[in-house]
């Protein structure tokens, strides 16, 4: 296949934002595409080579593009520079430069879809000495023979620039459409993508096999499950209105969830944004195979530090010191931690997603043999208010965050948020009702004690239907300066040339970064306001919200990614109840 016909595809997406005119530019292409080079489009117009799961990043930095334009043009990397500081996009920097020159030679060869594939896939596995003059070798090679249009999309795809706004949810309906002509059973795509989470391999199934395919999709060990998510209540009480009759009380432990796949002594685990985090708990696949009794299985559990003294939980950041890249034999001999099971999956070739949250535990308890490092998370059945008081009690006496309250006969709803799981922490009962998690953007200059870090940081909501990161405050309290020095540090690392795009600020930050780290915020109150960007319009005209007095917790969500931040309906839930208080 031509890689014309995917950049021809991407610059009609670019000129448009309406969600149903990229779903018919995008069944367009997906009608185009030969079967066997579908699951490459799809990862293509993601900006990506492969599923997250597996890691494979291409990130290349602006450098070396830069690099690579000025070899195939001829041109100086200070005119490439300029040109690129002139007009913001170095992916239509680079194509206005090609342009001239291919004015000037001979028509070059055409390009296909599987060679510009192949090459990323290359470029995305390279690493070590001499690695980035390969890069720039691969890149250059491609540039000199692609035309203006295709070489902006390379660049746009190798940058991590590729914003098109064609969301999971319009590939999703795109598919569903172009290999069953309805939009109906956009559902089973959707199934199948909770279980594999792949999109490229659903899409080559719907290619080969048709919905037929899709039905039997089945949940396959080591391609990680999207996580079942909860709803938060504030009380008790609406906790129970909520959920009527019985059901399960679980202790609501701080620690990183992890969702352990097992085949005979082969472990792996992945995070909640499915991420392979396994390196970092060599523990776990060393020890854990003891304690399941099952030759195949795919397991929820949340990993938590431990005091190694008294085996008592401790907080979340204690467990992050695990993510460092040297000496982490050290790391793991200092934080010790124990796994804690809530959730069993799969099963011995079985599928346990349909199966009712009863059933599912039942047979966890009879699997799981618990020593010091492998637990059952604490379960009972409660009926009422007072069940819950008191369990709410004992959880947070044995430093845990609050409970996590599920329907009995729910089945696992793999990729979704909804009431057949309820989470109640207790700083729920009071002031906001609850913390946001929150991604860095920019920053200003510190004064006094912070000269030469950043003093004050600018913080961002997300907004999943532009694909945008809006803002909401900025904060500078609740940093020490042990924690300044570790932002100061990461984030030296995000600092870009201008701000992001997908950044939507009035506000000028001394320094933007790319966003990408998650923090922890609370505040006392959501107010409306005219400069942030969050949830614009939703409460009134060109005005958004911000948050009163917010304060970094801590915390460092390192396991999320910007795109699992708070989101505007978010923060609008949390408006309206405080209102409601208000009003009380
Ligand atoms: P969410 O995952 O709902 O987007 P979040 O990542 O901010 O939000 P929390 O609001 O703290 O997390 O609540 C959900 C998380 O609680 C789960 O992702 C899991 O890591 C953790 N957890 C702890 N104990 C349990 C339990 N018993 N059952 C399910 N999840 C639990």
């Amino acid at each position: 296949m031509k890689f014309s016909v995917l950049s021809d595809s991407l610059e009609k997406m670019e000129l448009t934002t309406k969600r149903l005119e990229l779903t018919d530019i995008l069944v367009e292409l997906i009608k185009k595409t030969p079967k066997n080079t579908i699951s490459k489009v799809i990862y293509l117009i993601q900006g990506k080579v492969r599923p997250n799961f597996e890691g494979i990043e291409l990130g290349i930095a602006e450098k070396l593009v830069i690099r690579a334009i000025s070899k195939s043009s001829g041109i100086t990397i200070k005119k490439i520079e300029d040109d690129y500081n002139e007009g913001g996009d170095l992916g239509k920097t680079g194509a206005s430069i090609l342009e001239q020159k291919t004015q000037t030679t001979f028509a070059a060869e055409t390009i296909t879809l599987e060679r510009v594939y192949d090459t990323l896939l290359k470029i995305s596995k390279l690493e070590g000495k001499g690695s980035q003059d390969m890069k720039m070798k691969y890149i250059s090679s491609l540039l000199n023979d692609a035309t203006p249009v295709e070489t902006k999309f390379i660049l746009k795809i190798l940058l991590g620039t590729l914003r098109l706004g064609v969301a999971e949810n319009t590939t999703m309906d795109a598919l569903a459409i172009a290999f069953t002509s309805k939009k109906e059973n956009r559902e089973l795509v959707e199934n199948a993508y909770n279980v594999s989470s792949d999109l490229g391999k659903v899409a080559e199934i719907l290619a080969t096999e048709g919905i037929n395919g899709v039905l039997k999709f089945n949940t396959s060990l080591f391609s990680p499950i999207r996580p079942m998510l909860a709803d938060r209540v504030k009380s008790e009480e609406e906790a129970i209105k909520k959920i009527e009759n019985k059901f399960a009380a679980e202790y609501k432990l701080d620690g990183e969830r992890a969702q352990i796949h097992k085949k005979d002594n082969k472990i792996i685990l992945f995070s909640r944004s499915l991420e392979n985090i396994t390196k970092y708990y060599p523990d776990v696949v060393e020890k854990i195979s003891n304690s399941i009794n099952a030759n195949e299985g795919i397991f929820e559990a949340e990993v938590v530090a431990v005091n190694a003294n008294t085996g008592n939980f401790l907080p979340f950041q204690e467990l992050m010191h695990r993510r460092r890249k040297y000496k982490l034999e050290q790391a793991v001999l200092d934080y010790p931690i124990t796994v804690n099971f809530f959730d069993l999956l799969y099963y011995n070739g079985n599928d346990y997603l349909d199966k009712s949250y009863n059933e599912r535990r039942k047979t966890l308890e009879t699997i799981i043999n618990e020593d010091n490092f492998a637990k059952l998370i604490p379960m009972s059945i409660v009926k009422n208010k007072e069940d819950i008081s008191e369990i709410l009690e004992n959880s947070i006496n044995s430093g845990c965050e609050g409970l996590m309250l599920k329907v009995l006969d729910s089945p696992y709803r793999a990729g979704t948020r909804g009431n057949n799981w309820l989470k109640l922490k207790r700083e729920y009962q009071n002031e906001l009702g609850d913390s946001l998690d929150l991604v860095v953007v920019g920053a200003f200059f510190g004064r006094g004690r912070r000269t030469g870090k950043y003093g004050t940081l600018l913080l961002s909501s997300y907004n999943s239907e532009t694909d945008t990161f809006p803002t909401i405050c900025k904060v500078g309290t609740g940093f020490t300066d042990e924690k300044l020095d570790q932002l100061f540090q990461i984030l030296s690392n995000k600092v870009t040339l201008k701000k992001n795009p997908r950044i939507e600020s009035s506000m000028n930050a001394d320094i933007w970064f790319e966003p990408e780290l998650v923090l922890e915020i609370v505040a006392s109150e959501i107010t409306l306001s005219p400069i942030h960007k969050t949830g614009l319009n939703m409460v009134r005209k060109n005005t958004g919200f911000a948050l009163r007095f917010p304060k970094f917790t801590g915390k460092i969500r390192s396991e999320k990614m910007a795109e699992d931040a708070s989101v505007g309906e978010e923060v609008f839930t949390l408006y309206k109840n405080q209102k409601k208080t208000d009003i009380d």
